[in-house]
C-alpha cells in the first residue's frame, strides 16, 4: 500500500530544486509515476514528500532548435508524444521506434523520457538509442545547470550522476548532418508489456564518405554501451557478410551480460548477436 505523503506541484524549476534540497532523501520527483508509484506500491520506496514536475513550463515540449541544430526534448515529454513526433521520426527514427516499444499505449501516455532516463535501468528502451545518438542531458539545481552526455550520466542499474537538489529538465539530441537510417530492436519474452532481454540500437548517418554507423546495446551490461569496435569495423570496410559477421562478433566481446529472471547470460550473448545482425541488415536494406 502506498504511504501517505505531502504533494507539491510547483511551476518554477527553482522551487522544485529548493524542495529537493530541503527534503533530500525523503522526497521523490514524480513525472509519469510508472516506475515511482510501482516502487511505492510495492513498499520499496516510502517518501514523505513528492514533487510533481508536470506543472513546469515547457517540461513536456518537443522543440527543434534551428540555431543550434539540436532537438530539445522536455524531460516530461511522454513516450507516446515522442513516438508520434514527425520530426523525431524523420531525423532520430530509432528513438521514435524505441519509445513505441515501451509497455502499452496507456502506459506510454504517462511514462516520460526523463523518467525512463532517471530510473536508469540497463534495460530501459530509450537509453540505448539515446547513447547511440550521442544525446546530452541537462540537469538543473539551485546552483545552476550542467550538461552531460547520456552515456556518462548513467552509472549502473538504478544509478546516475544526478546530485541531491537537481532535476533533469531536458534531453538534447544533435541533428544528424545527412540522411539517417536507424533501427531499434527490442528482444523480449513477450510481444507487449515486458522489459527488454536485449535492446539493439543501430544508426547510419549519410556523410561525404558514405554511411557512418553507430551502435549501442541495452540490457547486456550495467549501463547501455556503445559498441565502438563494431562501429569501426562497419565504418572502415566495404560492407559484406564477412564484415557484418566481424562487427557482430566484436559487439559480443564488448558486453557483460548477466543471468536474471528474464534470461541467462549465454542467451543474451547469443541474442545480442542475432538482433544486431538483423538491425544492421534492416538499416542497409532501408537505404538500398
Ligand atoms: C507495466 C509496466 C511496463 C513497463 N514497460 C517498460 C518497457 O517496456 N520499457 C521500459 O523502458 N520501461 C518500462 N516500464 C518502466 C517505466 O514505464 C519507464 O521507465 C518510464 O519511462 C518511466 O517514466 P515515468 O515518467 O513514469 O517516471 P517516474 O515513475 O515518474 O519516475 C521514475 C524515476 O525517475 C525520477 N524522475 C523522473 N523524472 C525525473 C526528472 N525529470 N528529474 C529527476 N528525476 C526524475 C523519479 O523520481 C523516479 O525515481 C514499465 C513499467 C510498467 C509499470
Amino acid at each position: 500500500m502506498i504511504n501517505n505523503f505531502e504533494y507539491f506541484k510547483p511551476s518554477q524549476v527553482k522551487d522544485v530544486a529548493s524542495l529537493l534540497k530541503a527534503y533530500a532523501d525523503n522526497i521523490k520527483v514524480l513525472a509519469g509515476g510508472t516506475d515511482l508509484l510501482v516502487a511505492m506500491q510495492e513498499g520499496d520506496l516510502a517518501p514523505d514528500y513528492i514533487v510533481d514536475i508536470k506543472g513546469l513550463t515547457d517540461i513536456d515540449r518537443i522543440k527543434y532548435d534551428k540555431e543550434n541544430q539540436i532537438l530539445r526534448l522536455g524531460a516530461a515529454t511522454s513516450l507516446n508524444d515522442i513516438a508520434a513526433s514527425k520530426v523525431v521520426q524523420k531525423h532520430w527514427p530509432l528513438l521514435a521506434e524505441a519509445a513505441q516499444t515501451v509497455g502499452s499505449y496507456q502506459l506510454r501516455n504517462r511514462a516520460t523520457i526523463g523518467g525512463n532516463l532517471c530510473n536508469s535501468s540497463p534495460a530501459a528502451d530509450t537509453l540505448a538509442p539515446l547513447v547511440a545518438l550521442e544525446a546530452e542531458v541537462e540537469m538543473v539545481g539551485l546552483e545552476g545547470s550542467r550538461i552531460m552526455k547520456v552515456k556518462d550520466f548513467l552509472v549502473g542499474p538504478g544509478q546516475n550522476r544526478l546530485s541531491t537538489g537537481e532535476i533533469v529538465t531536458e534531453l538534447r539530441l544533435p541533428k544528424p548532418s545527412g540522411a539517417v537510417k536507424g533501427r531499434y530492436i527490442k528482444h523480449s519474452r513477450r510481444k507487449a508489456v515486458d522489459l527488454a532481454t536485449v535492446g539493439v540500437a543501430v544508426i547510419a548517418e549519410e556523410g561525404d564518405l558514405g554511411y557512418r554507423f553507430k551502435v549501442a546495446l541495452g540490457a547486456v551490461a550495467p549501463t547501455p554501451i556503445r559498441a565502438y569496435q563494431a562501429e569501426k569495423i562497419l565504418n572502415e570496410s566495404e560492407l559484406n557478410e564477412d564484415i557484418i559477421d566481424k562487427a557482430v562478433q566484436a559487439a559480443g566481446e564488448a558486453i557483460f551480460p548477466i543471468t536474471d529472471l528474464r534470461a541467462s547470460k549465454d542467451y543474451r550473448l547469443k541474442m545480442v548477436k542475432v538482433q544486431l545482425r538483423r538491425a544492421i541488415e534492416k538499416v542497409i536494406d532501408s537505404w538500398e
